[in-house]
């Protein structure tokens, strides 16, 4: 899967295996910071299950985090804010023709509650103008196919111009897998409700619609839109000037599993950082940020960039599914990049990011609002396991999926960077000029993924 060496490879597992087995045998040695954050991980994802933002689960995991920072003698800081939220009710899509059946879904987020409907099913394939058929498609309901090169509020907008009166979207993964994730990144309530479906049982209702079978479903949305009123969190560890380096992760996740994966794992490499770091001023100070509502469109990490005021900032480093990293990514910020191959260069030969520094921008996450506030971002390239990601956003993501080894090594990676730009006075705290921000978005084709997000 990486273009590790084997031998390397093996000996970096055979360390962290070590490390562990050292920690394990000796109940007297202190845990490393990894090695508290897995911990605490496992009793979050266990003890307060999801943590959809407004729920709850999420207040719960906010008291957690802020009472754990506490004790570590650290003085974290809530920032609240309101932002658009969604409550998932206990929604319904039977089948009743040709036989009685009840579908697994879930709607995706902002779908809005509506009195029970029925319709006959349409399908839509990937749900471009083109692929619809001719007719009256008024009060039916739309099979989506997986893969629609569209975001949502375009199938969205197409599928209500034509009074289509629900959608089904058929998964990508199978195994009855569903995907919770949300209908609007603008946090927009949808003008018709859409579901994730299991590709099986959306292939079996494509199958019966191709041979001509009336497929006729009955659809009840008791999900719902609603403002939440939550709150970011962060730690502010001074250094000896005010300029600082940013490193964020969501805290909120969907509501189907654990959410460990998404994003249980920053939550954790976020706390680590905050243990190996705390006590020890670097030259730049270090923020760490907990942020929320990332899930419904970016919402925490709106905020934070947009009150980030004259703040001289060095760097924002967005931790979302990072797994051990096999490159760095400047996401298209040319002036950041020798101090990054500087950094990576200057590591031991078998601790060198095998793929060096990427510099390609990309949108969905929560570097992307600080970008726009015209500070310098940057991500990893860190595939987690393709057998544990597949279930992200789904049941499955479960704390199960992120081992202690997956922890120590992700960690050590990020702490070195992190050590790196804090230590680092040549980086340049100014914000780059909103010309050369547009071009960062233009020149990788990224407008439209702006717009649907709102943020142009
Ligand atoms: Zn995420």
């Amino acid at each position: 899967m990486r273009s590790v060496p084997e031998a390397a490879l093996r000996a970096v597992l055979a360390l962290a295996a070590g490390a562990v087995a050292r920690a394990a045998a000796d109940p007297g040695s202190p845990p490393t910071p990894a090695a508290a954050a897995h911990a605490f991980l496992e009793r979050l994802a266990d003890e307060v299950g999801p943590r959809l933002t407004g729920s709850p689960g999420n207040a719960a995991a906010l008291d957690r985090l802020e009472a754990e920072l506490r004790a570590l003698g650290l003085a974290p800081e809530r920032q609240p804010f309101t932002a658009p939220g969604w409550i998932r009710g206990d929604d319904q899509v039977e089948v009743l023709a040709p036989f009685a059946r009840r579908l697994r879904v879930a709607a995706l987020g902002f779908s809005q509650a509506h009195p029970a409907l029925t319709g006959e099913l349409v399908d839509i394939g990937l749900g471009r103008p083109g692929d619809y058929p001719p007719g009256e498609l008024r009060g039916r309901v739309g099979l989506l196919a997986s893969g629609s090169p569209l975001p949502a509020a375009d199938y969205v907008g197409a599928a209500a111009a034509r009074g289509l009166a629900a959608i089904l979207f058929i998964n990508r993964e199978g195994g009855g897998q569903l995907l919770a994730r949300t209908g609007s990144p603008a946090g927009q309530p949808l003008p018709l409700p859409v579901y994730s479906i299991a590709q099986e049982e959306g292939r079996w209702l494509g199958r019966l619609v191709a041979r001509g079978v009336p497929v006729r479903l009955r659809v009840e949305t008791r999900s719902r839109c609603v403002p939440v009123a939550t709150a970011n969190l962060r730690v502010v560890l001074p250094g000896r000037v005010p300029s600082r380096v940013i490193v964020g992760a969501h805290l909120d996740s969907w509501d189907l599993g654990q959410g460990a994966l998404d994003n249980g794992i920053g939550v954790a490499q976020l706390l680590a950082l905050a243990r190996a770091l705390a006590g020890a001023p670097r030259h730049h100070a270090v923020e760490l940020v907990w942020f929320n509502g990332e899930e419904q469109g970016l919402q925490g990490s709106r905020h934070a960039a947009a009150r980030l005021g004259a703040t001289p900032v060095v760097a924002m480093l967005n931790l979302d599914m990072i797994g051990v990293p096999v490159a760095v990514n400047a996401l298209g910020d040319d002036a950041f990049v020798p101090f990054l191959e500087r950094w990576n260069a200057a590591r031991a030969p078998e601790r060198r990011l095998p793929k060096g520094v990427e510099n390609t921008n990309w949108i969905g996450s929560d570097h992307t609002p600080y970008q726009l506030a015209g500070v310098r971002a940057l991500t990893f390239n860190a595939p987690l396991p393709r057998e544990a990601v597949r279930h992200y956003h789904d049941l499955a993501d479960t704390v199960d999926k992120v081992t202690p080894q997956l922890l120590e090594e992700s960690s050590a990676v990020i702490l070195d960077l992190v050590r790196a730009l804090a230590d680092e006075a040549g980086l340049d705290p100014a914000r780059r000029p909103p010309a050369e921000t547009d071009a960062l978005f233009t020149r990788f084709g990224l407008d439209a993924r702006l717009r649907a997000f709102g943020l142009k």
